[in-house]
């Protein structure tokens, strides 16, 4: 078992960090405070592409992508500790062309496109001219169970017709958003797993509205913000269906296992930020005759939250290297991350908020919003307990095949 990265890795994390040293960290406290002083945030300021340009030039993009064709071409294993590192940063993964959910998006146009859709959609959504959105989840059904989609894409000759309301779609409100993923209704009669699909609709279709834009817990996150949205009597060339009619389960699947890996590294860098926080205010802040890092319980909560981060990396890390061998346990690895993570780095940075009083629950740092993507992302991409079912169904037929075989043993 060999815990270093590896070279590719090692070199770009050097200019990763030497980036984002150089180049964001000075601009993204102006930025976010301009953004909040706009009364239309829905805006993509002069900075983001400037900075943009630079990744692009500094070979720092698309490192998501693991098809040499498209991307950096890095297993995931190589790109966690990356993106890691982007997600002490709320801009660096736009920046550097790594966002979701359009990593997802053109994941699912490399190994599921047609050549035209690619030529559509992935080629601009590589080069970082557009953005896109992911529509799946309903305000009218549980969507934790995807099988529920009442929304319809229903085929009518050489079109498909799509109706619903869709919401939480993450990236609609941002002013490059030209295309989103729609998950529909197509077959009621198919099995439970073959009834939906996917289609790619241009949001300027008549018939797509974007009602309104939703708050996390106050947060807008523009400019890309979470939309509720309408499709009514959307008519598009059947064309526009991804991998075919019914085939929505196979692509999601698809899509959500580098994506989680993704999300946990991200938020396991913004644990890392949020320590480093916490650290810093508890040796320069002084209460009581003594700085707060000698006060009450505050080492141990250190230390715990150190153990708490490192054993998560372990566990994404793991996670990954079982999804670039292909093997059939990362389903159960990929459900325990997306568990671990999100309620580690809630508590981590719950913790540093603490250690900041007041200003920890202020936007002057950047921890309440951590906060807030650490708990949403307990429900994003599915809930915990959907995840921990799950995990609990895989042990348990272990545990059934392991007696199995016991019972069926030499002598008994
Ligand atoms: C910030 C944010 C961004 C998002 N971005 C997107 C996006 O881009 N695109 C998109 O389509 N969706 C997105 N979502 C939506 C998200 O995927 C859904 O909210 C999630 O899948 C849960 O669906 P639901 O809200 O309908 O909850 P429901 O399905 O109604 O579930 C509610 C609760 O029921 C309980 N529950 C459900 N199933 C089980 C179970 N099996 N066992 C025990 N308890 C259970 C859980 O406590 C769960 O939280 C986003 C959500 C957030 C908060």
């Amino acid at each position: 078992m060999d815990f270093q990265y590896s070279t590719r890795t090692q070199e770009l994390m050097q200019r990763l960090i030497a980036f984002q040293e150089r180049e964001v960290d000075p601009r993204e406290e102006p930025y976010q405070r301009e953004l909040l002083t706009r009364s239309n945030p829905w805006v993509v300021l002069p900075v983001i592409e400037e900075l943009k340009d630079k990744a692009k030039a500094e070979g720092l993009w698309n490192l998501f992508l693991p098809d040499e064709r498209y991307g950096a071409g890095l297993s995931n294993v190589e790109y966690g500790p990356l993106a890691e590192r982007m997600g002490r940063s709320q801009i660096t993964p736009e920046i550097c062309n790594c966002n979701a959910p359009d990593t997802g998006n053109m994941e699912v146009l490399v190994q599921f496109g047609s050549p035209e859709q690619r030529d559509e959609w992935l080629t601009p959504l590589l080069d970082g001219s557009i953005r896109s959105a992911f529509c799946m989840t309903e305000p009218d059904v549980a969507s934790s169970d995807a099988t529920n989609m009442q929304a319809t894409a229903v085929l009518d000759g050489d079109e498909v017709v799509i109706n619903g309301r869709k919401w939480w779609s993450t990236g609609i409100g941002h002013p490059n958003c030209k295309v989103l993923i729609f998950m529909g209704l197509t077959d009621p009669k198919a099995d439970r797993y073959h009834q939906h699909s996917m289609v790619l609709v241009p949001i300027d279709t008549p018939g797509v509205k974007v009602e309104r834009m939703l708050e996390t817990m106050g947060f807008l996150d523009a400019p890309g913000g979470h939309g509720e949205v309408t499709f009514t009597g959307v008519r598009l060339p059947a064309t526009a269906i991804i991998g075919g009619p019914g085939q929505a389960f196979e692509i999601a699947q698809a899509r959500l296992g580098p994506g989680r890996v993704h999300h946990c590294m991200r938020l396991i860098g913004l644990a890392e930020l949020a320590l480093e926080l916490a650290c810093r205010r508890a040796s320069e802040r002084v209460a009581f005759g003594r700085p707060l890092a000698k006060l009450g319980g505050n080492r141990e909560r250190i230390a715990d939250a150190r153990i708490a981060i490192d054993q998560a990396r372990l566990l994404v890390l793991h996670a990954a290297w079982l999804i670039d061998n292909k093997s059939p346990e990362m389903y159960g690895a990929i459900s325990q991350i997306k568990v671990a993570v999100p309620n580690m780095a809630q508590r981590v940075v719950d913790m540093a908020m603490q250690l900041h009083g007041g200003a920890g629950l202020s936007n002057d740092f950047p921890l309440a919003a951590a906060w807030t993507a650490a708990r949403a992302l307990r429900l994003a991409d599915g809930p915990d307990e959907v995840h921990r079912g799950v995990i609990a169904k895989l042990e348990l037929e272990r545990s059934r095949k392991a007696l199995r075989s016991w019972r069926s043993g030499p002598g008994r």
